[in-house]
């Protein structure tokens, strides 16, 4: 279980690089390929926790669940938009906002925590139901090359060079793999805490899909990529499935 977990939190460390590499090389990348990943990521993602994650750990650890979930949901909204004052996902284009460096850090802790809560929610998945650990990290997979993107074009509108977009890309990589390491904290506690700590990751990715994704999709000129929403949650389902057949 610690390997495919490992496996899983790099293969998403992976994909994050990836997507800081396009901006590290100045690739442009089609606005709608980014918009439809978006999208993609985002019906995933909802679907998960609305058919998965909320039941289950409600079954886990009774109306208790409720009250973790609501501190995950929080806690990613304190990181990334109460003491963060600029950030969205996708392409950052407001270089104007961005000129102050300051602003461009801040944007890179509250996405590294982001990232770290990726990497906890692949491991605390994991750790509750083998099937349900691959679907999260189906989750995180669909936003992680957009999320990569995301921070490297944050770097080049703050004015810096292009060796830092590859460093905050390498830092919030390992962010994820930081998560994914709480494993090894987690290999001995009770199953009640797993449970506690699950409700928390569902919280996570109800912000991650509802207030991180959603709006970014939804700011798209064109109706498309609301649309692609349906798909991403079609997916899901179809991941599911396939997934209920292979593994249970
Ligand atoms: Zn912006
Ligand atoms: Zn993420």
């Amino acid at each position: 279980m610690i390997v495919q977990t490992f496996l899983f939190g790099l293969a998403a460390a992976f994909a994050e690089i990836l997507g800081g590499s396009l901006i590290y090389f100045g690739k442009s990348w089609p606005r709608r390929a980014q918009e439809t990943l978006l999208a993609l990521g985002a019906g995933f993602i909802l679907a998960l926790v609305f058919l998965k994650l909320v039941p289950a750990s409600i079954q886990a650890i009774g109306d208790a669940a409720m009250l973790y979930c609501v501190l995950g949901f929080a806690t990613i909204h304190f990181f990334e938009h109460t003491i963060v004052g600029h950030f969205h996902f996708g392409e950052e284009t407001h270089s104007d906002v961005m000129v102050s460096k300051v602003a461009s850090v801040s944007a890179f802790s509250g996405m590294f925590v982001h990232a770290f809560f990726d990497g906890f929610t692949i491991s605390i998945g994991m750790q509750f139901d083998f099937g349900i650990g691959i679907l999260i990290f189906l989750a995180v997979l669909l936003h992680k090359f957009p999320e990569g993107l995301t921070i490297g074009s944050i770097v080049i509108a703050a004015g810096y060079s292009r060796k830092a977009v590859m460093m905050s890309t390498v830092g919030l990589a390992a962010a994820t793999m930081l998560g994914v390491c709480t494993l090894f904290v987690f290999q001995g506690i009770g199953v009640e805490a797993i449970g506690a700590g699950f409700a928390f990751s569902a919280g996570v990715d109800v912000y991650v899909g509802a207030s991180d994704l959603i709006p970014e999709i939804n700011k798209s000129k064109d109706r498309i990529p609301p649309l692609v929403v349906f798909a991403g949650m079609i997916l899901f389902y179809l991941s599911d499935r396939i997934l209920e057949s292979l593994v249970r």
